[in-house]
């Protein structure tokens, strides 16, 4: 019988059936044959030091034998305190109240919502948003509003609301980027920018420099914009730091974080914000309060597994793996260098990029699934976003497990060239 799973984002009359995987081990997914396939893209960018990281998965079994779902307006419990302690001393200075929801779409809706509160909660009237072009924040309509219209929307554009939309930075449009914004901002009417800070990821990869990030801050804050981060995919190391915010210097007004939240093991999510953004919540006049709440928000299991995800970024060399990643990237990426079917190189931290030079590039270019599948049947789990192939490992990742990943890239790039695939 065939399975009555509709999976996502999968077009069901071009996928064969299934594989089941039987189990998870560091940076391998394990089919049921007992076949590894080397998770190159770490499960959706959600697995960060590897799978099963054995201080999760303790911290998961010990809190199982407290805790199942605990409401979580009326009480609170300990996990979700120690959790929110700790994210508030590792965020940027500023951020120091928590908001806990249940994934990457939830905790940018959640930030939207802070940032219209805030102003309406002050009778100001600012209910713009500006997002940049390209970008990604999650399958909502509120958040498919925010990001790159295009076909994984077009049937739901009827109900996507108006958001006003500055150009990608490519390299030398910086200043148009700036001015734009400075622009859109200077109309009084717009409550905030909404960012994925350096790297646009579901967008394809793209990435852009600190500084301007940076810039975006000046900006934001003159004007008395709030500048959201969007980190569900740029936090918990993948671009070389902490958070991305952090190689610009700079403190949002609101923070999203999820996916590595817990390492990947379980969903949870994290919005964070200042205490401006908490304070105009604030009120004995109930028609002030923030209207929000998921059934499982702040689920204690969850809440445990980040607390351990924590204490992991405290207690082993995580930005050391890290480097060892980069520099093993850099190693094997730039010997791609001068391929004439490659467009572009890129790295960030964790994420290295071969953008493929396709007359028919973008989401739906044919060369996307073809590579996929060739990639799988060698034993390594990469999706390009249409002709951008991006690795994005966890990372416990060795030199091994990468050499196999960049002499599959290459290697279906020939045979791409020959109309072998
Ligand atoms: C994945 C992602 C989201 C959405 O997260 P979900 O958990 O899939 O809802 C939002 N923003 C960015 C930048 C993402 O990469």
């Amino acid at each position: 019988m065939t399975s009555p799973i509709w999976h996502p984002f999968t077009q069901h009359a071009l996928e064969p059936a299934f594989q089941k995987i039987a189990a998870t081990d560091g940076a391998y997914l394990i089919e049921e044959s007992g076949r590894r396939v080397l998770d190159a893209i770490s499960s959706w960018w959600v697995i960060t030091h590897g799978h099963r990281h054995p201080l999760i998965m303790q911290a998961i079994r010990h809190a199982v034998d407290r805790y199942d779902q605990v409401i979580f307006a009326e009480y609170s419990h300990e996990p979700a305190e120690e959790l929110a302690k700790g994210l508030v001393k590792l965020a940027p200075q500023g951020l120091n109240h928590v908001f806990y929801s249940d994934s990457g779409s939830t905790a940018v809706e959640v930030a939207l919502k802070m940032a219209l509160g805030t102003f309406h909660n002050r009778g100001e009237k600012r209910s713009r948003i500006i997002v940049m072009e390209h970008s990604y924040h999650g399958d909502t309509i509120g958040t498919m509003s925010m990001g790159e219209r295009g076909v994984f929307n077009a049937a739901y554009e009827p109900l996507l609301f108006g958001v006003d939309v500055i150009p990608f930075p490519e390299a030398g449009g910086e200043q148009e980027v700036l001015d734009s914004l400075e622009g859109l901002c200077r109309s009084g009417q717009t409550a905030a920018l909404l960012v994925e800070p350096l790297v646009l990821g579901a967008g394809g990869m793209r990435m852009y420099p600190p500084q301007l990030l940076a810039r975006f801050r000046e900006i934001t804050r003159h004007y008395g914009v709030f500048l959201i981060a969007d980190e569900v995919m740029t936090g918990w190391g993948r671009t070389g730091t902490l958070l991305a915010c952090e190689q610009a210097q700079i403190t949002p007004d609101i923070l999203c974080l999820s996916k590595g939240i817990t390492g990947g093991a379980l969903p949870l999510a994290a919005t964070l914000a200042t205490s401006e953004i908490f304070e105009a919540h604030y009120s004995t006049d109930r028609r002030k309060t923030f209207f929000h709440s998921s059934s499982y928000t702040a689920n204690p299991i969850a809440c445990a597994a980040a607390v351990a995800n924590l204490d992991i970024w405290k207690s082993e060399p995580v930005l050391d793996r890290i480097r060892t990643v980069e520099d093993l990237h850099r190693h094997r990426l730039w010997q791609l260098e001068g391929n004439a079917r490659i467009a572009d190189l890129r790295q960030m931290g964790t994420i290295a990029v071969v953008e493929l030079a396709v007359p028919a590039g973008g989401y739906l270019s044919n060369v996307g699934p073809k590579l996929r599948r060739f990639f799988r049947e060698r034993g390594v789990l990469i999706r390009p976003l249409g002709n951008v192939i991006y690795l994005m490992p966890p990372y416990c990742v060795t030199q091994a497990d990468l050499d196999l990943a960049y002499n599959v890239i290459s290697e279906g790039i020939e045979q791409l060239a020959r109309g072998a695939l």
